[in-house]
């Protein structure tokens, strides 16, 4: 009919037949209009696409067959303006009323310069728009699950994102670390069976021990997806199943079921089940990826929120761990101190008592009695430092003082107590400083009592000071054991100690360097080391002359 209106043969082309034969067989939908936007021919596979029969088509405006009339409008516009449309994609309707996603592509053929008619090529897409459809679905999930670290609230955004553009049933669930499958989440479009399928789900498990093919619990044994395009109940006859099971699939009014596992590294740590409750939803292999792909992703992203919720759970067991140390810490070197102090005022006491009576024994003995109360002294007031530190009640008294006179007095002061060790001053010109002098003190004889400490085979202590650009710096060198490179990072820590041989050898809490470092802080200053293991140590510390 058509060839008599417009189309012709030229020189090589087939003959008429042939060519006639391949546009009505074509397999891409082909249809022909009059300059007035009458359908004038349509072939096969157009026909069949949207369900008419060739009277009901073809000599029909095409405008009648486009959902959106404005659309048609512009593309008509479109295609005059500019003499074809590409790859437009347009929504058409089919006879049995529903819509269908077409691509379609025109140009228009004249005779001497007179529009006879225009031809277009109308492609199915409907399967490309389900791929986009789903693929967006996809990111959406992927971004609500990575928003959140809580897992119950991602889930619940997932089903409403799925339900019921998707499915009409989502079931999630998950594998106890007891190896029980547990229901993490449930979803169905329709309230009330949702209620039903909970409830029967609440009384009975999942079977992980003679699972039947078809069942989640077969999926949870052997990793297997299932795609299950036509269900009916009557799919278990063959097996065991009970008679509520059965009769809940029957009120469910399940047509199509898909149980994908959720595995992560190798390992299942659950089985999704997608059920469609509509005949007209019939899951096929572009749905079966998806929500393979779809698994996968969940599975990973709840594996990092269980992590992350573990992580989480510890930390805040171990803040309240510390928290309790800390009290103790607090309560116990608050009640030492003054029986310590009364210790100390007695033994002052005896000590004189025993010299006036010139029992040089005993005033010895009290002797060592005292240097041992001065060690409890150092750790208690130390502990009190700490608890200080963490109540932001460590207090300063800033004053100008000699920086290079205190360093002497100090060194002086340990030179006394030590008898196995030298110590050698290096000492710069320095101007006055201001900062807390017993603190930045407190300090100095951290640096060196620790140098005495850990160098045991005895040897130089040196001591350096430097003054320059408004800034002082002071060095404590030893030769002793060192500090490994690893633990090096660790060692301003709060109660930090070398782990290893030496933490037993050498006495000490871990605290000095902990409450330097705070005191440092405080004056705006900074606190660091270098040291070899084997080889020896250099503490020093750098603060402004005028904090
Ligand atoms: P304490 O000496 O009481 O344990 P510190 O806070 O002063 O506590 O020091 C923390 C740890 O750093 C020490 O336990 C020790 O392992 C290491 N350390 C500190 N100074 C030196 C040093 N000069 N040489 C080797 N190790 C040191």
């Amino acid at each position: 009919m058509f060839l008599e209106s417009g189309i012709e043969n030229s020189g090589a082309t087939p003959r008429k037949e042939s060519l006639q034969n391949f546009l009505e067989n074509s397999p891409v939908g082909i249809h022909i209009a009059d300059d007035n936007g009458i359908i004038t021919f349509a072939n096969k596979a157009e026909l069949d696409l949207l369900g008419y029969k060739e009277g009901e088509y073809v000599g029909q405006p095409l405008i009648r067959f486009y959902q959106d009339h404005d659309y048609f409008d512009k593309l008509y516009q479109k295609l005059k303006n500019e003499g074809f449309l590409k790859n437009q994609q347009a929504k058409m309707i089919c006879k049995d009323g529903s819509l269908v996603d077409v691509m379609i592509s025109c140009n228009f053929y004249f005779e001497d310069d007179k529009l006879i008619h225009t031809r277009c090529f109308t492609r199915d897409i409907t399967e490309i728009k389900k791929s986009e459809n789903l693929l967006h679905l996809l990111n959406r999930a992927g971004e609500e699950l990575a928003a959140t670290h809580d897992t119950g609230e991602a889930l619940d955004k997932i089903i409403k994102l799925l339900i019921p553009s998707f499915t009409d049933m989502v079931v999630i669930n998950e594998l106890n670390a007891d190896g029980y499958g547990n229901l993490l989440k449930m979803g169905h479009s329709d309230p009330q069976k949702m209620k039903m399928a909970e409830e029967y789900r609440k009384n009975h498990p999942i079977n992980l021990n003679h699972p039947y093919k078809g069942s989640v619990g077969y999926s949870f044994k052997t990793g297997e997806p299932l795609l299950i395009q036509n269900f009916t109940p009557e799919i278990f006859n063959e097996v065991n199943v009970d008679d509520e099971y059965v009769k809940i699939l029957k009120d469910l009014s399940i047509t199509s079921v898909m149980l994908v596992p959720m595995q992560v590294y190798g390992r299942i740590t659950g089985v999704v089940s997608f059920l469609s409750c509509n005949p007209e939803n019939i899951y096929d292999e572009t749905d079966f990826n998806f929500v393979k792909s779809f698994c996968n992703r969940m599975a990973l992203t709840l594996e990092n929120t269980r992590l992350y919720e573990e992580i989480k759970k510890e930390i805040e067991e171990r803040i309240e761990v510390d928290k309790k140390k800390d009290e103790f810490i607090s309560i116990a070197s608050h009640e030492l101190k003054t029986p310590v102090t009364s210790l100390k005022a007695y033994t002052q006491i005896l000590q004189s008592t025993f010299d006036e009576n010139k029992n040089i024994q005993a005033v010895e003995m009290l002797s060592k009695m005292d240097k041992q109360v001065d060690k409890l002294t150092t750790l208690i007031v130390d502990l009190l430092d700490v608890t200080k530190i963490d109540k932001g009640e460590l207090m300063f008294e800033m004053k100008e003082f000699d920086f290079n006179e205190m360093v002497k007095e100090i060194a002086e002061e340990m030179q006394r107590i030590t008898k196995s060790h030298k110590i050698v001053l290096d000492l710069n010109h320095c101007d006055p400083i201001i900062g807390d002098r017993t603190r930045i003190g407190q300090v100095i004889v951290n640096f060196i009592s620790n140098a005495i400490k850990y160098s045991p085979g005895g040897d130089q202590i040196i001591i350096k000071t430097s003054c320059g650009n408004y800034k002082v710096k002071l060095s404590v060198l030893d030769k002793g054991i060192g500090i490994p490179k690893e633990e090096q990072p660790n060692i301003f820590r709060r109660f930090f100690r070398v782990p290893g041989k030496s933490s037993y050898t050498f006495p000490g809490m871990g605290l000095g360097l902990y409450i330097s470092s705070e005191i440092i802080r405080r004056h705006d200053g900074r606190i660091f080391f270098e040291s070899e293991e084997g080889k020896g140590s250099s503490f020093s510390f750098e603060i402004n002359s005028h904090s």
